[in-house]
C-alpha cells in the first residue's frame, strides 16, 4: 500500500508539473501575444425587441495563437487576471471597441467586458476617458459590463469607480446576472443601468414551466428596479417569442448572430428584424 502511494503521489507530481509547465509556456505565449498585437474583437449584436433592431455590440476578444490556433477566452482571461496582464489586455480591447464603434451609427452602442482587475490593478476611469477621447467617442455610447464576482473582490474599492464611470454618462451592466450566490444583495448597492441575464436561465424557458416561471420573474425584478433587461444566449425562435414582453429589453445570442468580425457589422445592421 506504501509502494503504492508513493506510486500515486509521483504520478499526480508528474501530472502537475505537466501542467505547470503548460501554463508557463502559455503565460510567456500571452506576453508575446499582447506585444505583438495576436489579439482582435469580435462583436454580437444587442437586439432591441420593443423597436425590432440592433442596438448595440458586445465586444469580445479573440486570440489567434501562431501554433495553437484559436484560443477561447475562457482558457486565457483567468490566466491574464492572474499574472496581471488583463490590465494591458483590457486596455486594448478598450481602445479598439470604441474606436470601431466610432465608425457605426450613433445610436448603436458598444459593451465591454471588464475584469476585476481592472479596477484594483490600474485607473479604470483614466483609461476609459483616454479610450473614448482617442476614438472621438461619446460616452453615453460605451456599456461597462461586470460580473458579480467583480463586486464580490471588495465593493468600496469598486463602487466609487462605478460612480466616476456613470457620473461620466458611461453605462453599466451586470453580467451574467443569476450566476453568483449574492446577486440580489448587489442590486441595491449600486444603479446598475442594465442586469443581463445568464444563458443558463434561457435554456429550459420553451420546455419546462418552472424555468420559464423563473426568467419571467427575474426579468420582472430588472424592470421594477429600473434597470434594462437582457436576456443572453438566445438561440431559437420558439424561445424569442417567449420573451417578447414590456419587460424584456433585449436579447442577445445565436438566434440574432453569433459573434462576428467587426467588417461584418454594417451587414448586421442591414438585416430584416428578427421574430
Ligand atoms: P460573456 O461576457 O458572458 O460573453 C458571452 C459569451 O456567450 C461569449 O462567449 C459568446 O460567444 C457566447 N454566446 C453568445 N451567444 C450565445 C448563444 O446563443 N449560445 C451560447 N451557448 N453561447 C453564446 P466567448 O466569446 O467565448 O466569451 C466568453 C467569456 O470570456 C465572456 O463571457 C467574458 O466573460 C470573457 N471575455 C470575452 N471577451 C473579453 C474581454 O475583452 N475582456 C474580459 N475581461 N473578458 C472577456
Ligand atoms: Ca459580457
Ligand atoms: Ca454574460
Ligand atoms: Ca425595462
Amino acid at each position: 500500500a506504501k509502494a503504492d502511494g508513493r506510486k500515486r503521489e509521483r504520478f499526480f507530481t508528474g501530472e502537475m508539473e505537466a501542467q505547470m509547465q503548460l501554463r508557463h509556456a502559455l503565460e510567456a505565449d500571452l506576453r508575446a501575444a499582447v506585444e505583438n498585437e495576436e489579439f482582435h474583437l469580435h462583436y454580437q449584436p444587442l437586439y432591441d425587441l420593443a423597436e425590432r433592431r440592433i442596438c448595440g455590440f458586445e465586444a469580445l476578444i479573440r486570440w489567434n495563437h501562431p501554433v495553437r490556433g484559436r484560443v477561447p477566452p475562457m482558457d486565457f482571461i483567468p490566466l491574464a487576471e492572474e499574472v496581471g496582464l488583463i490590465v494591458d489586455i483590457g486596455r486594448w480591447v478598450l481602445r479598439r471597441a470604441c474606436r470601431d464603434a466610432a465608425q457605426w451609427p450613433e445610436n448603436i452602442k458598444v459593451a465591454v467586458n471588464v475584469s476585476a482587475i481592472q479596477f484594483s490593478g490600474s485607473d479604470l476611469t483614466q483609461d476609459v476617458s483616454e479610450a473614448l477621447a482617442a476614438a472621438g467617442l461619446s460616452p453615453s455610447r460605451l456599456e461597462l459590463e461586470i460580473t458579480e464576482s467583480v463586486l464580490m473582490e471588495n465593493l468600496n474599492e469598486v463602487l466609487p469607480i462605478l460612480h466616476a464611470l456613470k457620473d461620466r454618462g458611461i453605462h453599466v451592466s451586470m453580467d451574467d446576472f443569476g450566476t453568483g450566490y449574492s446577486s440580489l444583495s448587489y442590486l441595491s448597492s449600486f444603479p446598475f443601468d442594465k442586469i443581463k441575464i445568464d444563458k443558463s436561465f434561457v435554456n429550459d424557458i420553451v420546455d419546462n414551466k418552472e424555468a420559464y416561471a423563473i426568467m419571467r420573474a427575474i426579468i420582472l425584478l430588472g424592470d421594477a428596479l429600473g434597470m434594462r433587461v437582457t436576456v443572453e444566449g438566445v438561440e431559437t425562435a420558439a424561445q424569442l417569442a417567449l420573451l417578447e414582453c414590456e419587460e424584456c429589453d433585449e436579447i442577445q445570442g445565436y438566434h440574432i448572430s453569433p459573434p462576428r468580425p467587426v467588417r461584418d457589422v454594417p451587414h448586421l445592421l442591414c438585416l430584416p428584424p428578427k421574430s
